[in-house]
């Protein structure tokens, strides 16, 4: 009989949005006439059409591959040279950083992405020759997860979260934005802008990073998903645009969020060359070598048709019709945001990021907030407590929906006192 891996029987009870589901199908079965009623504000799920640019590229793909002349079998691993260069270019050396083509890795996103970079790390707790890692809390469960799954934590602890891991609490006196940690820490996880709680980084705070990364010899796995709702340009959109970074950290991009292809699949990673983790002997290595080996032997890379959608993104017309897109998703943020603050409610986020992270109405948990406005308002938020315990009193709610959706859920929101009472 096969031996399984031991370590997936430590992740706790259900991953949070199947919980999410199964309360709100608990719900409809039981209440039939108010089915159609619930409005889904939980899911960090796009909802608008892709931009036409894409579209008519995958098209233009799809016949590429019909005939003879044009036909394409498997690429490069890591994306086509065209692709990477449009990257390179749209991304990072357009806005002063030097970021080089065969530095972009394209993949079929970067929960992917984020999942796989943790094989090319050592493996097992510290004392078994692993690394010590730090996420933030509340935090975007992926990170956590996956380190549960190689091994590189303990048991699931009580109140939540995992042994062996160092937790830095994200709160309203921190902004959401934890200082790098005192203690050792060979790997540490930043999102900006924040999933789930909206929040940004400021270019001091991230500088403050970068310095402790290079102090400690630590590696940053940078989540930069949501870089495109920046909408203040003092606030950085990669972490390379911080000086040093690209000897400190890697960053995870998607196009799922600014492009929205979470159905399409596609995003990259950036690994500088300058990059390095050591041996178990002490010998430095640089991660660019090891995640280009990694591609070479697991993956045959992204498909042809999205190759050349990603391209058509980086073109006049996709990129206008992107800002489009984030514009649309921005103005529901601002009206969720509005919604909840009239109430008297605390709320962060919402304006640099399509999340608006809310303050749970006194004496209620996050779950109880959750029952609540689904059993009253049919209204479905996800729960603070999801994502860690420091995000318990709070929840998190999207603003990828239809504009007619977030207008009515503004609505239900604006009686929540009522609705609460
Ligand atoms: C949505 C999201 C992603 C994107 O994942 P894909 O696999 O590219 O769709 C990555 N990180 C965070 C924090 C996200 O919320």
């Amino acid at each position: 009989m096969a031996f399984i891996n031991d370590h997936y029987l430590k992740l706790a009870a259900g991953y949070l949005f199947p919980e999410i589901a199964r309360r709100v199908t608990a719900f409809a079965d039981a209440n039939p006439s108010l089915k159609g009623r619930i409005i889904r504000c939980g899911i960090g799920d796009v909802t608008e059409p892709l931009p036409p640019a894409a579209i008519a590229a995958m098209h233009a793909g799809v016949d590429e591959l019909a005939s003879r002349e044009t036909f394409r079998g498997y690429g490069p691993a890591t994306g086509y040279d065209f692709v990477r260069e449009a990257i390179a270019q749209g991304d990072f050396r357009e806005r002063g950083i030097a970021i080089e083509a065969d530095e972009i890795f394209l993949s079929d996103g970067s929960k992917p992405d984020a999942s796989a970079f943790i094989e090319i790390l050592a493996a097992g707790s510290p004392a078994e020759g692993g690394n010590r890692i730090a996420v933030c809390d509340p935090v975007y469960p992926v990170y956590v997860d996956n380190n549960v799954m190689a091994g590189n934590t303990g048991a699931a602890l009580a109140g939540g979260g995992y042994e062996g891991l160092v937790y830095l609490p994200g709160t309203p006196e921190n902004g959401f934005v934890p200082e790098p940690p005192a203690q050792p820490v060979d790997v540490a996880y930043l999102c900006y802008p924040n999933n789930p709680t909206g929040a940004v980084i400021t270019r001091a705070q991230l500088t403050r990073w970068v310095e402790w990364a290079l102090a400690n010899d630590a590696l940053i796995c940078y989540d930069a998903a949501y870089e495109a709702y920046v909408r203040d340009p003092s606030l950085p959109r990669s972490i390379y645009e911080i000086p040093g970074a690209d000897r400190c950290a890697v960053e995870f991009r998607s196009f799922s969020k600014n492009g929205g292809f979470t159905g399409v699949r596609a995003g990259y990673t950036v690994v500088p060359k300058a990059v390095e983790g050591r041996t178990s002997s002490g010998e430095r290595v640089p991660l660019h070598r090891l995640w280009m080996r990694r591609w070479a032997t697991c993956s045959n890379g992204v498909s042809w048709p999205v190759q050349r959608a990603v391209a058509a993104l980086y073109s006049p017309e996709g990129r206008a019709q992107m800002a489009e897109l984030i514009n649309f998703y921005m103005e529901n943020a601002a009206i969720l945001r509005q919604a909840c603050a009239a109430q008297g409610l605390r709320v962060w986020g919402g304006e640099h990021a399509p999340y608006v992270w809310v303050a749970c109405p006194e004496g209620l948990g996050s779950w109880e907030t959750f029952d609540t406005l689904l059993t009253r308002a049919q209204l479905v938020v996800t729960p603070g407590a999801g994502f860690g315990r420091h995000g318990e009193g709070f929840f998190r709610i999207s603003a990828f929906n239809s504009r007619a959706n977030v207008i009515e859920a503004g609505k239900r929101l604006s009686t929540l006192s009522a609705v609460l009472a």
